[in-house]
């Protein structure tokens, strides 16, 4: 039963790196806001040990940084609410609205959508565990962090082969471990793999353990043909399988996502519906760092203001 009604000029939905710049950026312009996270504020950043490719920072914890960019939204004014449900959501129409636990109606002009995204897991046991101790998503954050030490791989699309070469930089010993006979990415990503003297294949292979208390010291893997298992030290596994955007809540609205269901938008963020925005790793783009989160979230914010003074 809705109990209140709460009126802002932006309702963001999610608070990552996007959704925190979006925020500071309308509150600091004097334009109410509210951002609604059902998770906990920051989103990927707190699951990063260590960012040390933030322009201007030369080190710091993920978390850290979500603290910092949370207390500067806070302080030009954006309400921030975490850990809540989101129902009933309307994005079509002058107002767009949303229910918050059941029990208060959001109503605002404009919206943007800054849920981000995830990369899909292999969800082996130990692998959540050692997220970000060992166990990573992204070459471009963490590669730097593996430097002569032996990592391993996993996939076998384009994103892993050519990740596993950028990998090599750093890396003394790559091993690529892919679950067919096989790989699905393009042919010249085959062969600089498999010409890169660093390189070591295991084909019809997949990780079943994840290792390590504070940190990843080894994994278990099988061999899928034969079924024989090896436990394997090692000091970092990749893990390069897909990603997936979180937009489960629109799917099958009017907003328009593409083939992986992320949401298109033009440069400015404008989606297909007036008055909904998009940034952050939710949007149909090649690159996803906390930089271009943080860019998407401007000039979402940006387009917002335009868009209310229009
Ligand atoms: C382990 C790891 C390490 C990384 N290291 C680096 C690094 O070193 N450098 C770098 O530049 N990038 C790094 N990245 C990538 C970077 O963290 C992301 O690109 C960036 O933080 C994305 O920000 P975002 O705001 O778009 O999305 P997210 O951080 O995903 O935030 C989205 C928010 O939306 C919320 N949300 C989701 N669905 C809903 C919903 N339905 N309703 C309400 N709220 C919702 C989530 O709870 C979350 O808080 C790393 C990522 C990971 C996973």
């Amino acid at each position: 039963m809705i109990m209140e009604e709460k009126i802002v000029n932006t309702i963001i939905i999610g608070g990552g790196a996007a959704g925190l710049t979006a925020g500071m950026y309308l509150a600091r312009a004097k334009s109410s806001v509210v951002i609604l996270d059902s998770g906990t504020i920051g989103g990927q950043l707190v699951l990063t040990h260590e960012v040390a490719n933030y322009p201007g920072i030369v080190s710091t914890s993920g978390y850290q940084l979500a603290t910092t960019m949370r207390q500067q939204a806070k302080s030009f004014g954006c309400e921030i609410k975490s850990n809540i449900t989101l129902s009933e959501l309307n994005l079509e129409g002058e107002s767009k609205t949303v229910v918050v636990n059941n029990n208060i109606l959001y109503k605002a002009k404009s919206l943007i959508i800054a849920t981000g995204g995830r990369s899909r897991m292999l969800n082996v046991p130990g692998e959540a565990r050692l997220k970000g101790k060992g166990v990573s998503y992204c070459a471009t954050c963490d590669g730097d962090f593996f430097q002569d030490k032996e990592i391993f791989v996993v996939g076998g699309g384009n994103s892993s082969l050519e990740e596993a070469v950028s990998l090599t930089k750093y890396a003394s010993k790559v091993t690529i471990i892919h679950q067919f006979d096989h790989f699905q990415a393009f042919e010249h990503a085959i062969e600089e793999a498999k010409k890169n003297p660093k390189i070591n294949i295991i084909l019809q292979s997949k990780i079943t353990e994840f290792l390590g208390d504070e940190k990843l010291e080894a994994i278990r893997y099988q061999n899928l043909e034969t079924g024989e298992e090896f436990h394997q030290p090692i000091d970092g596994v990749f893990i390069f399988i897909g990603y997936e955007a979180n937009t489960d809540m629109f799917h099958g609205s009017s907003l328009t996502l593409n083939q992986g269901k992320e949401v298109v938008a033009d440069e400015l963020m404008k989606t297909n519906l007036p008055g909904i925005f998009v940034a952050g790793d939710n949007r149909a783009k090649r690159f996803r760092q906390i930089t271009t989160a943080v860019a998407d979230g401007t000039i979402a914010a940006l387009s917002t203001l335009e868009y209310l003074t229009q």
